[in-house]
């Protein structure tokens, strides 16, 4: 019998799929890595696991304690999925950038949700971040997991997305691509692959046009779409070591990508995997990898959490997408 005793249990051990129709002009192998396929419904669930793990047994979270956490949703939803059942009460920030479809998945896994301006920086007393530290501090048996300082989150990834991707592909990895956001799932992964292979496995680090990761300057850092990845500040949970290049994609390629992959791959997922398969083209083609290099791209989470932007042509099209509908709408026609 094939009980599980929790849902707990079923995060992990995510499927990788081979990419056939996005990869025109492309010899390598690229195969994706579903992260949406966690009890969560994305790569968040890892870490969410091992920092309450973690915090319960330093003492930092206590029974009747509360989870305050600044969060796009995805983190939320992890942490929601595993306090909720160990009784804890949880309260997320997120910017107001972020969908209200997302902020309704978080109300209906228990949490408090408290929406602040995308515009206030990290300095701002208004931000997500700040609100989020305020609000832990104030409230009794408040505890910050903090997922941008939190070793617990790389480390989630260096113990469980690492050894997946090395063992599902037979040691055969030669790169891994991962959208940067706290750079948790780089760093950790990255750090992993790297540790087995010797060093041979390259590690690739995707980012928003606009994020500090690949901006040349600070004034070239600006708002962009594309949820999840890309900071104005750099988090403890990257560690910049790891990445041997950085491929920058903006919101309009992330975008386009993201569609295709659903409308020919039959891939529902989000802006920031539809960036991240962008950028492993981009540098597969850039460096002319063969076909015997494999290179492993990480996809954090589903596009059913974008259903009213990304793949709605109107909001597409009031953001100056329009372009990308009309080149997605009847992918099978075109040809
Ligand atoms: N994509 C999405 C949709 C995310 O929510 C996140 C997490 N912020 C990431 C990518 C990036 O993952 P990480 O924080 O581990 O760098």
């Amino acid at each position: 019998m094939t009980v599980h005793n929790n849902l707990s249990e079923l995060i992990g051990n995510t499927p990788l799929v081979r990419l056939n129709h996005v990869t025109e002009g492309v010899k390598a192998t690229i195969a994706v890595k579903i992260e949406y396929l966690n009890p969560g419904g994305s790569s968040k669930d890892r870490i969410a696991e091992r920092i309450i793990d973690a915090a319960e047994r330093s003492g930092q979270l206590k029974p009747g304690g509360v989870i305050v956490e600044p969060t796009s949703g995805n983190t939320g939803v992890g942490l929601a999925l595993v306090a909720r059942q160990r009784g804890y009460r949880t309260i997320f920030t997120l910017p107001d950038k972020v969908s209200e479809s997302k902020r309704a998945v978080l109300r209906a896994y228990g949490a408090e949700v408290v929406v602040t301006p995308t515009d206030a920086g990290p300095d701002d007393p208004r931000s997500y971040y700040q609100v989020a530290e305020r609000l832990a501090k104030a409230i009794p048996g408040g505890f910050r997991p903090n997922q941008y300082d939190n070793p617990n989150g790389p480390d989630s990834h260096y113990h469980t997305t690492g050894p997946e991707i090395w063992e599902a592909t037979d040691h055969k990895v030669t790169h891994f691509v991962a959208g940067i956001g706290t750079g948790g799932t780089i760093s950790g992964t990255g750090r992993y692959l790297k540790e087995v292979s010797d060093g041979a496995v390259k590690v690739i680090g995707s980012d928003p046009e606009g994020s500090i990761y690949s901006a040349p300057s600070d004034a070239d850092v600006h708002q962009y779409d594309i949820e999840g990845v890309g900071e104005d500040f750099y988090p403890k949970a990257f560690d910049r070591n790891i990445t041997d290049d950085i491929v920058k994609v903006n919101d309009h390629d992330a975008f386009l990508m993201t569609r295709r992959l659903a409308a020919e791959e039959g891939l529902l997922v989000g802006g920031s995997s539809g960036m991240a398969v962008e950028s492993a083209l981009r540098y597969a083609r850039a460096n002319d990898l063969d076909e015997h290099q494999l290179v492993v791209v990480l996809l954090p989470d589903s596009g059913r959490g974008y259903l009213e932007k990304i793949f709605n042509d109107d909001w597409m099209r009031e953001h100056g997408y329009g372009d990308v509908v009309d080149a997605t709408a009847r992918p099978s026609l075109a040809a």
